[in-house]
């Protein structure tokens, strides 16, 4: 028989009832990987008692879009550039330049740089499109994270050869490969480390996929009961060639040929019908919440570029399924948390649009559904004992009375003290247990002087890393 752990805490974020309470001077009860029991107190016998009367318990974040071989390197390099015949999108000439440029070892240091990233700042469960499948399930099975992790695959890529238009390249035969290989992969590795890792299926991005490679996506979802991911509208020069190409806008497009369902979880949906950036009527959002479609809303990817969701209230209001992902650097919930709901408030110039508890709600319940895993997001008997401990006493957090608020609009990684994941310590004394911080920090760092020094084969025209993202201070003189 496993330990049953009684955890006694200041404040529990507990569910009751379909929703997320605030529970004071309670106890969270954990037994192997589950809790079995949350409430004001427990009249049965635990092997450990651990007196937290100094910490918040909440349930654990659930990140749904990520890429986590690549995104750190995106850190001193892709922000501040954005250029106009992109609409400001960095998919064009930044990502490309990057990803020539990127060795094996560089792709496997951000992913294990990541796994450290991740549990600091909130991640519990994430999910990670990429193509080192079988290195990601490894590296989260040893951190203790839970994971669902797809092997991206498509028909075709973008391109510039000019610098002034887009134009793409097809491969369909490559894309039927990368599904078979994706569906092989979820077979393989889908229920391992006690049931954390698991897989699901990605075809890359709307513009780069044929119908037919959509289309068996959305049966193989539905037969393996996995989720289904896709980038959708995530640049103006992707909604200009899907409404070129069909007469219909991408949300639309997808509802034409049968791609929407209850487990997708659409990657952006910021350029849409009704959209400033679009320039295009139609109403793409009562499609959405009519199929059950869910959005994995990357806030920060975008805002840093000038770009804005119009607006994350609004979508909810509709009744669109909104849930948040950390796309790219940094990957923290805890940023996404506090950007969707400041940037929400923005568009919509109104304080009261959008609570800290409507995103905390997107990160843990809606994911959730999206995941269709009713023991995940949430601290209540039968759940996964995936949960946060945010010190009462840490700088940031106080005065603490709403502690939503608290960790929306002010917490830091400093302030989440230990992380458990299916039962298991992964965080503790701030400092992540099984993985080496400053280790996998210095690889970033030599995977990162290894690209910028290689960068250039990868762009249209041959430029090094110091003309595609120009330092912002020049050299001292002298
Ligand atoms: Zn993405």
């Amino acid at each position: 028989m496993p330990d049953t752990i009684r955890i006694n805490a200041r404040m529990i974020v507990a569910y009751q009832e379909g929703e997320h309470r605030l529970l004071e001077d309670g106890c969270v009860v954990v037994e192997g990987n589950e809790i079995i029991h949350v409430g004001p107190d427990w009249d049965g016998a635990a092997d450990i008692v651990i007196d937290a009367g100094d910490r918040v318990v909440t349930p654990g974040l659930i990140n749904t879009h990520s890429h986590l071989a690549g995104s750190p390197l995106d850190k001193s390099f892709i922000e501040d550039v954005g250029k106009r015949q992109w609409s400001m999108s960095g998919l064009v000439e930044m990502l490309p330049a990057r990803g020539a440029a990127m060795d094996a070892e560089a792709a496997e240091a951000c992913v294990d740089y990541s796994m450290a990233e991740l549990l600091r700042t909130g991640t519990t469960t994430v999910m990670e499109i990429g193509g080192i499948g079988d290195y990601v399930a490894e590296a989260a099975d040893k951190a203790g994270l839970r994971a669902y992790i797809a092997n991206g695959y498509r028909s075709g890529r973008w391109l510039t050869r000019d610098g002034k238009r887009v134009e793409y390249e097809w491969d369909e035969e490559a894309g039927d490969e990368g599904f078979d290989a994706a569906v092989k992969f979820i077979e393989r590795i889908d229920g391992s480390a006690n049931g954390r890792i698991k897989g699901f299926l990605s075809p890359a991005q709307i513009d780069t996929c044929t119908e037919a490679l959509l289309v068996k996506s959305r049966q193989a979802s539905d037969a393996m009961r996995v989720p289904l991911a896709l980038h959708v509208s995530q640049s103006v020069f992707e909604f200009d060639a899907m409404t070129q190409r069909h007469g219909m806008t991408p949300v639309e497009w997808l509802d034409s040929i049968g791609f929407l369902s209850e487990w997708n979880i659409l990657g952006h949906v910021i350029i849409i019908a009704g959209s400033s950036w679009a320039q295009y009527s139609g109403d793409d959002l009562t499609m959405l919440a009519e199929s059950g479609a869910s959005v994995a809303h990357c806030v920060w990817v975008f805002a840093r570029r000038g770009i804005a969701m119009e607006s994350f209230p609004g979508y909810l209001r509709r009744g669109v399924n909104m849930t948040l992902g950390t796309d790219t650097n940094p990957q923290s919930m805890i940023e996404a948390l506090r950007w969707t709901s400041v940037i929400g408030k923005i568009i919509d110039r109104n304080t009261e649009t959008v609570t800290g508890l409507d995103v905390f709600n997107a990160a843990t319940l809606n994911a959730a559904r999206m995941l269709h895993r009713d023991d995940l997001g949430r601290i209540s008997p039968g759940a996964k004992a995936d949960m946060l401990f945010w010190d009462v006493g840490a700088m940031f957090m106080a005065p603490l009375r709403d502690p939503i608020r608290n960790l929306v609009y002010n917490a830091t990684p400093e302030d989440l003290k230990e992380v458990m994941i299916d039962g298991n310590w992964v965080v503790r004394d701030g400092a992540v247990l099984n993985v080496d911080e400053r280790a996998v920090s210095q690889n970033l760092q030599f995977a990162g002087e290894r690209m910028w020094a290689e960068m250039g084969d990868g762009d249209w025209a041959k430029r090094g890393v110091d003309e595609l993202s120009p330092q912002l201070l020049k050299p001292f003189a002298g």
